[in-house]
């Protein structure tokens, strides 16, 4: 059999190695004249190429859509798969304490290395500049046409990954597939309040974070930039409110926890008591709850605590304000920022249409599908990678049946 990949991305290469080892004559087409460009930078160059985690109900929380759909995919090849495929093939990893896996060279380039020679081992044709404009299904195969290409494929696997635009999915939508609409996952959000800015590069460690009007919150540490806020509970609510942000146009309000333990009656609590122990003690110079010093006065600041009043002099509203903030910031958020580069892609190829157990189009006959180019996203952590690894796996293995 002659089978065609689409896309020369990590999902392309691993659905087109496993397709040749199979013994098949695979062909793969990139429209850019760089292979496994996204592999290369991700990670900051490290590429975190999978999750470390072995508990199914675990993995499956890092994917904003598609959880049910992977939970099948898993099923063929899971995290530990993508470990034992790559250290068989010599590729020692490493898991590192928030469990994101790296090779243990820290460069992205082992991996890329790694994918480039099993594909040249197994004889999997690479092609350059050849970009995929329109698949006609023709009575059992497939013509391909783009930049000068004219080609029969027994079966094909498309592997085109994300786009924020709906245009490059049109040649998919032309086979009759429905496009998710697709919108962007995974950024930090900008605030116009330029007093908190001014606190860039100050964190904590377990805060807790929702819009307003959304029942979605997450915690983890957040973290203020010279844009607005960041840190891996930013990222997650990014990535499972994406369709809810991106329906207000990236204009909201978040509410900060800046410790989730807080509550509002431990707050009121604690705070009288130390007022009573601390009854000369400067409010805005001596920060509680072990808060960063500059978040604390400007908490204190915004609850209109002027900068000599002790504990003793504070008026009931003013605690009030103070435990407003420390509980539930609001903050106005306006537009987006891209998190270090790292960006996907939430919608796709609708999963109605494709069986999760072989990655095949419902629709049409011999045509798969992996990657990000499906409506599957994942967070930060090396989530995006393993969807890929999976879906391109069970695709290019199916594809030789
Ligand atoms: C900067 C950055 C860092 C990242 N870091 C990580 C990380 O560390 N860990 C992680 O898990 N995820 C990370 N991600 C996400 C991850 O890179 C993607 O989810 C993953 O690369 C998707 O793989 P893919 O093969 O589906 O798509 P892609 O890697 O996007 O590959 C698709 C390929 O198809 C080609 N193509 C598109 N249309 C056509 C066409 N019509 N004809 C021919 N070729 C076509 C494209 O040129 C591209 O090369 C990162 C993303 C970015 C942007």
């Amino acid at each position: 059999m002659k089978i065609g990949v689409v896309g020369g991305g990590a999902a392309g290469f691993f659905s087109a190695i496993h397709a040749a080892y199979a013994g098949h004559k695979v062909k793969l087409f990139e429209k850019s004249p760089k292979l496994l460009s996204k592999v290369l930078i991700s990670g900051g160059g490290r590429c975190n190429l999978t999750h470390g985690t072995f508990f199914l109900n675990e993995l499956l929380k890092g994917y904003p859509r598609g959880s049910g759909f992977l939970k099948k995919v898993f099923h063929h090849f899971s995290t530990s798969d993508t470990m034992a495929w790559f250290e068989s093939r010599g590729v020692l990893l490493k898991t590192e304490t928030d469990l994101r896996v790296f090779p243990q060279s820290d460069d992205s380039k082992t991996i890329v290395n790694l994918l480039l020679d099993q594909a040249s081992k197994y004889g999997v044709e690479v092609m350059t500049r050849k970009e995929i404009r329109e698949i006609i299904p023709v009575d059992g195969y497939f013509l391909l046409k783009g930049d000068e290409i004219e080609e029969k494929m027994d079966r094909l696997i498309i592997c085109t990954g994300g786009n924020n635009k709906k245009e490059p999915y049109s040649f998919l939508e032309k086979l009759g597939h429905t496009i998710i609409n697709p919108i962007p996952s995974l950024f930090t959000f900008n605030t116009p309040d330029t007093g908190l800015k001014l606190l860039k590069g100050i964190s904590v460690p377990s805060g807790k974070i929702r819009f307003e009007g959304s029942k979605l919150s997450y915690s983890g540490p957040i973290l203020i930039t010279h844009w607005g806020i960041s840190g891996p509970a930013v990222l997650k609510l990014s990535a499972f409110g994406a369709d809810w942000l991106h329906g207000k146009q990236y204009q909201a309000a978040v509410l900060i926890k800046w410790d989730e333990s807080f509550s509002e009656p431990g707050l009121k609590n604690a705070l009288n008591d130390f007022k009573k122990r601390h009854p000369k003690k400067n409010i805005r110079k001596n920060a509680l709850f072990s808060l960063p010093a500059r978040l604390w006065q400007y908490l204190t600041l915004k609850a209109d605590i002027e900068e000599h009043l002790n504990w003793d002099d504070i008026s009931k509203k003013k605690i009030n304000k103070l435990i407003e903030n420390l509980f539930n910031f609001s903050l106005i958020i306006s537009g987006k920022t891209t998190f270090k580069e790292e960006f996907v892609t939430a919608g796709g190829v609708d999963l109605r249409e494709i069986d999760a157990n072989t990655m095949e189009s419902k629709l049409i006959p011999g045509l798969f599908f992996a990657g990000e180019v499906i409506d599957v996203d994942g967070i930060t952590g090396g989530f995006n990678f393993q969807a890929a690894w999976s879906t391109g796996f069970l695709a290019g293995k199916s594809s030789t049946k």
